[in-house]
């Protein structure tokens, strides 16, 4: 497997796949051919969903002079495909072909999935386990034996830029962009569990207010972490921020959530997808509560085989999700869901403590499932808008 930095990327919502890998795509055309006008075709649900999802506008700003086409067509490769065609003096000097395979990560066509170094000598959960229960490792330990001496600081990197959506998020109030007309709520929420908690001592978990706000900030275009996408970018952040301010875990601990989270998601990236026009919102939002109840279990130092209960049981419990943003927007069902998410990666956390030695399905099963069920989805459940509350909310709007 690569390292953990392939998987955390900071970047602008409001999504990964959408936003940030045709940005890549289009400034390594603009780099390597320098243009002087180009034509972007998008496939798939880069095109069905691609200006609500702000493709478009992200093309524009990195191409300056382009022509984009929104085709009907879909590519059997992947339902995230684009050609770049880069023109000079009116003449077309070159034409590539790319897939936009989740997190932000880009593949040429051509080309190998994983054009990134191997860091990690195991591919399954059972192995690290294996590996980590032989060598006495946590498995924060494991990632800071296999990855580069900086990774500690990468992932400090990571955290602040988390923190900074959380705050950002909170102070802000008003209508999101484009037509859905959605309210911000996360600054709200925030403030009515506070004073839940300060009338009844307990109430709704902050994290479901910390994952409104880092949702807010990438459905907006502002800056966030893939974890590990834009779209579920809310969900680690707000269970590790919740940590924090509840159980005053030090930022050096919160590192340790985070390397643990990464290995998570790293797995079901390597051995499935994390991409929601492949495989549905499952391998998005499903993967991140996967990680964040990894997190939450390494932080409370739980046994490794509770944290892969954690890990599995939140995944398990996201199983057939379907992805099916309104009018391609990433705000609904996408916000409300990072932040339910958020609680259920607590209490998958919670739950695994007491039940960790009688389950009967490993994370690396349900991972293997996941990528079965996601393929079995109809196109209109992965990404496209055709299906689902996409359609079900213009039916009742229009009558
Ligand atoms: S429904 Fe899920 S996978 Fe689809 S855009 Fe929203 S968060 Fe991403």
């Amino acid at each position: 497997m690569e390292s953990i930095k392939e998987l955390y990327k900071v970047g602008r919502g409001p999504s990964s796949s959408h936003t940030m890998g045709p940005e890549k795509a289009c400034n390594y055309m603009k780099l390597k051919y320098s243009g002087d006008r180009y034509k972007v075709t998008l496939y798939g649900s880069l095109s069905l969903t691609g200006l609500g999802h702000l493709t478009d506008k992200v093309i524009k700003e990195v191409l300056g002079e382009v022509e984009i086409i929104f085709s009907p067509d879909s590519i059997n490769e992947h339902p995230n495909t684009m050609d770049i065609e880069v023109y000079k003096d009116d003449v077309l000097i070159r034409t590539d072909r790319f897939y936009s395979v989740g997190g932000g990560s880009i593949v040429r066509d051509g080309e190998s999935k994983s054009t990134t170094r191997t860091v990690y000598p195991h591919n399954t959960f059972d192995q690290i386990k294996e590996y980590c229960k032989n060598e006495n490792l946590t498995l924060s330990e494991y990632v800071y034996r296999f990855e580069d001496r900086n990774i500690k600081f990468y992932l400090r990197g990571i955290w602040d830029v988390m923190k900074s959506s959380i705050k950002r998020g909170l102070s802000k109030e008003g209508i999101l962009p484009g037509e859905l007309q959605v309210l911000r709520k996360g600054k709200e929420l925030h403030h009515k569990i506070k004073l839940l908690e300060l009338k009844h001592g307990t109430g709704l978990k902050l994290a479901a207010a910390y994952a409104y706000a880092v949702s807010e900030e990438n459905a907006s275009g502002g800056i966030v972490v893939t974890a590990p996408t834009c779209g579920a970018s809310g969900i680690l952040p707000g269970v590790l921020q919740y940590l924090q301010d509840n159980h005053l875990f030090k930022d050096e601990k919160i590192i340790d959530g985070l390397a643990t989270a990464g290995i998570i998601g790293n797995l079901v990236k390597h051995n499935a997808s994390i991409s929601g026009a492949e495989a549905g919102c499952q391998a998005e939002i499903g993967t991140a509560c996967s990680m964040a109840a990894a997190a939450n279990s390494e932080l409370f130092k739980h046994n490794i085989d509770t944290i892969e209960y954690a890990a599995e049981l939140a995944l398990e419990h996201h199983l057939g999700l379907t992805c099916d943003p309104i009018l391609g927007y990433v705000q609904i069902p996408c916000i409300e869901r990072n932040a339910v998410a958020a609680l259920r990666a607590l209490n998958a956390s919670e739950l695994a403590v007491f039940l960790y030695d009688s389950r009967k399905i490993s994370f690396d099963a349900v991972v293997e499932t996941m990528l079965h069920t996601g393929r079995d989805l109809r196109p209109h459940y992965r990404e496209t808008s055709e299906g689902g509350l996409a359609v079900y909310y213009n039916k009742v709007k229009s009558k």
